[in-house]
């Protein structure tokens, strides 16, 4: 407003850099819904690729002078069919939002309804009524809970898929800390006509590192997930699937649907994220499983409510702290920004906290990235042991963080 043009731009630089340096620098992201990109994929995104147009299919492109973009497509729709064991991926597919409005479209019309999983186990907006599936008209009944198991409840899912007669049953979650029924929902699917989906939008690294179930082999029928989540990859999205009739009707919603030209810079730096699933993915998933539990267990010995201690905590790389006694899930991740480590709030199936979310998430998609091992997480506790807790000022407390931090910059694994 009344500012130069070049002052506006100087000071978009400048924040571009401060954004770096909040989340490369100074603080640890503990966030399991973002990562760090791969240098070479992040070049890829500024490449130029993503302002050239793509309009139409490989071998018969509309506009001209598209011969290399049409390659780039092919080869990211095949790595990222190998790296999921999937006969077909979609990978114009802007979002995992947006992936999960695609498999809605395949099962559903307006009108009918979809069953998913309750914010209680973490289940996402975009399933229910002021998200994707509400917007396209799709009317949502809440699973019910397992809460032991953070997932939903079997034996009453069936009866009320039997009452509901459902086009779609969903699972997989924002938090995911269990392997969910996916066999059994299934069997449920099967005998009311319903598809399953599996919304990988948080589990897509996990699963492509061969360190979770594998949810198209169980049963699922199509896989939905964020590529910048646990993938590490660009801010997008993908859809893969066994079934030739799901995957023609994907096609046709991908284009002339919901795309006209779809980003190929998304593709190529997707392409690159994939390479390094398939040279280092199961070395990655693993530490990301074992780095999430040696940090619940040490914050467990600091006497930090890490939820479902009874249970084993995780079988993932997220885990959750119970966040009553930190006035709620966000309250406890301001906690822990002003000691410079990011995180958010999640839903737990507990008691309700007023005005505010009842859990606080952590993951380690990208502690891992930075070389952190088990070895570090209880030094990483002891920080938000002390954070949650105030008992020392958070000013001193950052200053440590960010000291310990600078222990490590290098990027491991994918660089
Ligand atoms: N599904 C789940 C379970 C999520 O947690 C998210 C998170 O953002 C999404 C879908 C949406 O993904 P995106 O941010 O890629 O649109």
């Amino acid at each position: 407003s009344g500012q130069p043009l070049d002052a506006i731009e100087a000071r978009l630089s400048a924040l571009t850099t401060e954004n770096r340096n909040i989340h490369e620098r100074d603080c640890f992201n503990l966030n399991p819904a973002t990562n760090v990109m791969n240098p070479r994929a992040e070049a890829a995104l500024g490449s130029g690729l993503g302002a050239r147009p793509s309009l139409g299919y490989p071998g018969e492109k509309y506009e001209m002078g598209l011969e290399a973009i049409e390659q780039i497509e092919i080869i990211a729709a095949e790595l990222a069919a190998q790296v999921f064991g999937a006969k077909y991926a979609e990978i114009r597919v802007p979002s995992g939002a947006i992936a999960n409005l695609y498999a809605f479209m395949v099962a559903a019309k307006p009108g009918d309804c979809i069953i998913a999983p309750p914010p209680s186990i973490g289940g996402h907006v975009t399933h229910h009524g002021a998200g994707a599936a509400g917007l396209y008209g799709i009317v949502t009944h809440p699973a019910p809970v397992d809460a032991t198991n953070y997932t939903v409840d079997v034996a009453k899912l069936r009866e009320d898929a039997l009452r509901l007669k459902p086009k779609m049953i969903t699972i997989g979650a924002s938090l995911n800390l269990f392997p969910h029924p996916i066999r059994e929902i299934r069997a449920i699917a099967d005998e009311v006509g319903a598809l399953v989906l599996f919304d990988a939008a948080h589990m897509s690294g996990m699963i492509a590192g061969q360190a979770w179930q594998q949810p198209l082999e169980e049963g699922a029928h199509l896989m939905t997930m964020s590529t910048y989540k646990s993938l590490g990859g660009p801010p997008s999205g993908l859809i893969v699937t066994n079934d030739a009739a799901i995957a023609k009707r994907l096609d046709a919603i991908a284009y002339p649907g919901l795309t006209a030209n779809f980003d190929a810079a998304k593709s190529a730096s997707l392409a690159i994220t994939l390479l390094d699933w398939k040279a280092f993915g199961r070395d990655y998933a693993q530490m990301m499983a074992a780095t999430a539990k040696a940090l619940a267990e040490a914050l467990c010995e600091r006497q930090i409510p890490v939820y479902a201690r009874e249970r084993g905590i995780t079988t993932s790389h997220q885990f959750a702290i119970e966040a009553h006694s930190y006035g709620g899930g966000q309250a406890a991740a301001q906690k822990l920004r002003a000691i410079n480590i990011l995180s958010c709030g999640i839903g737990l199936p507990l008691p309700e906290v007023a005005g505010d979310v009842n859990g606080l998430r952590l993951g380690t998609p990208e502690i891992v990235r930075f070389g952190m091992t088990s070895a570090d997480m209880p030094e990483l506790a002891g920080y938000i042991a002390e954070g949650l807790n105030g008992s020392r000022p958070a000013e001193a407390i950052a200053r440590d963080v960010t000291a310990f931090r600078g222990r490590f910059r290098e990027l491991c694994f994918m660089r």
